[in-house]
């Protein structure tokens, strides 16, 4: 089916660093959809409609925000980077997507597992009700190179604030060595427990539920590691603890 696009407007752009930013997009008339969804962006060239998936990081209204990292060889971020206030983009008026918490089964913790800006559905889940009525527990664990990829952090601060020991918030870093962070790869943070140790939670099939996003390689990695504890893909005819949502 043809998609059907609207013509929004770029009202905010916030750089978090070279080439990773925030557009905040006002396109009314977007459908209502549930956090965790996706939409397409992109615009009319002259040969073809360039348009990309990407998961909305604010819940539905009439300004969306879109976390976005460029990719230098890529064909559309970097049209999307040199955008600014007040441009035009156009927006797909339909959501879609599972990567929902109506699709992810309750339990006493969630994990929400990210890398880069597989951080955007989970920053949406985190602005409404749902997820802190639906889990006692949640742990936010976001997965960069650098520490200049830790995006969102103020608002990450405030949500501890007002949860308190309810929400762990916890950087894995790759490439530097950055306090209050986990150094390395999420799969080993997992292997050697400091992940858990740092949620002050365990990670296993009786207690938990996970929901992880970003690159295809940690979300192999990880679901391997999970599938040694028990915990498999969720699906609506056969329970699990696993949902999953890959960018490429
Ligand atoms: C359901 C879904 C939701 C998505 N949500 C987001 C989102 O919220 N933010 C976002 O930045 N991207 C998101 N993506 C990825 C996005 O759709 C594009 O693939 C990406 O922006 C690259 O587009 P491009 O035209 O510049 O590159 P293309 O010319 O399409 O090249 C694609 C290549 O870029 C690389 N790539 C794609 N996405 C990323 C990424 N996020 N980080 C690093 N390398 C990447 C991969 O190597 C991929 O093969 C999502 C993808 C899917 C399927």
């Amino acid at each position: 089916m043809a998609v059907q696009w609207i013509s929004g407007k770029i009202a905010r752009k916030q750089i978090w660093s070279d080439g990773l930013f925030t557009v905040s997009i006002h396109c009314p008339g977007v459908a209502p959809f549930e956090s965790g969804q996706f939409l397409q962006i992109g615009m009319q060239l002259p040969e073809k409609h360039l348009h990309r998936p990407y998961s909305v990081a604010s819940p539905h209204g009439e300004t969306l925000e879109f976390f976005i990292v460029r990719v230098d060889e890529g064909e559309l971020t970097p049209r999307l980077w040199a955008l600014n206030e007040g441009d035009a983009i156009d927006v797909s008026a339909k959501a879609t997507g599972g990567f929902t918490l109506s699709h992810t089964p309750v339990a006493d913790c969630i994990w929400l597992l990210a890398t880069g800006t597989g951080l955007a559905p989970y920053i949406a889940m985190m602005r409404e009700d749902d997820l802190w009525e639906r889990y006692k527990n949640v742990v936010l664990v976001h997965g960069v190179r650098f520490a200049t990829d830790l995006a969102y952090q103020n608002e990450l601060l405030e949500v501890r604030a007002r949860f308190g020991e309810r929400f762990h918030s916890i950087p894995v870093v790759s490439r530097a060595e950055v306090p209050g962070a986990i150094s390395g790869r999420i799969t080993t943070a997992i292997e050697n427990g400091s992940l858990e140790s740092q949620a002050n939670q365990a990670l296993s099939a009786s207690n938990s539920v996970v929901m992880m996003c970003g690159n295809p390689q940690m979300l192999d990695d990880v679901e391997a590691l999970l599938d040694a504890r028990g915990m498999v893909r969720h699906k609506k005819s056969a329970p699990g603890q696993l949902v999953v949502e890959r960018y490429w």
